[in-house]
């Protein structure tokens, strides 16, 4: 199947309401723009580096999403036009975008990072540091960023129901804080898993191989 074939087929699956971050990571522009002329709009990378080459070559009302591990040395360089940062995981890094965003004038939406799965690679928030990071910012601390949400990766494992698990617990956390300060996105699921987080509660994934075809990292 062909792009537009894929992007359609996962559009069909997508109830009302669940938002689509089409992961263009290791994919061409010219492949990004294919999926924008079919209407989308929200684009997730998850290299500061790759972003700031594809950025300028691409339709300015593309709503970046960044979803990878970003060092706090790097904020500067998305901070003028990134449209989310799914991947905040430290207070540092909170900090530091927050300043970033002063300096240029206006917020950064960002969704805070939990670690929900079982292996020890994957980056995040335990849940503790997510809940004191979240009373900070109610708190006044972090005044140009905007916590909307959170985002969190599943175990990549066949057991759907440890995936389920996991997931669940992003959910209970995000009703929880949700009862402090209005949250509006939870992000969770990928190409394989995005039923599973749909059904757990997600509104919003984030979707790359199902639209674009396996990524060749040799290049
Ligand atoms: C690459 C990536 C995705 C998309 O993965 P697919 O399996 O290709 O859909 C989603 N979220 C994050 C954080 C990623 O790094």
């Amino acid at each position: 199947m062909g792009i537009q074939e894929n992007y359609t087929a996962i559009k069909d699956q997508l109830p009302e309401g669940v938002q689509l971050v089409a992961v263009s990571k290791t994919h061409p522009v010219e492949a990004v723009q294919e999926v924008y002329d079919l209407g989308q709009k929200v684009f997730g990378e998850n290299k500061v580096q790759e972003l700031m080459e594809k950025y300028p070559l691409l339709p300015k009302d593309i709503e970046w999403h960044l979803i990878g591990h970003l060092q706090t040395n790097k904020v500067k360089y998305i901070a003028p036009f990134i449209n989310t940062i799914q991947s905040v995981d430290s207070e540092k890094l909170l900090a530091e975008i927050s300043k970033e965003a002063g300096k240029n004038d206006r917020a950064i939406k960002v969704l805070l990072q939990v670690k929900i799965a079982a292996e020890e690679s994957k980056f995040g928030l335990e849940i503790d540091e997510a809940k004191t990071l979240f009373q900070k910012y109610i708190d006044g601390e972090f005044s140009n960023v905007e916590i909307t949400g959170l985002m969190g990766m599943a175990t990549f494992t066949d057991d759907k129901d440890q995936v389920k698990e996991e997931f669940l617990i992003l959910k209970g956390l995000f009703d929880e804080l949700n009862q402090l300060k209005t949250l509006k996105t939870l992000s969770m699921g990928m190409s394989d898993d995005f039923p599973a987080a749909i059904e757990c509660g997600a509104n919003s994934v984030r979707v790359g191989s199902a639209i674009f075809g396996r990524r060749d990292y040799s290049k």
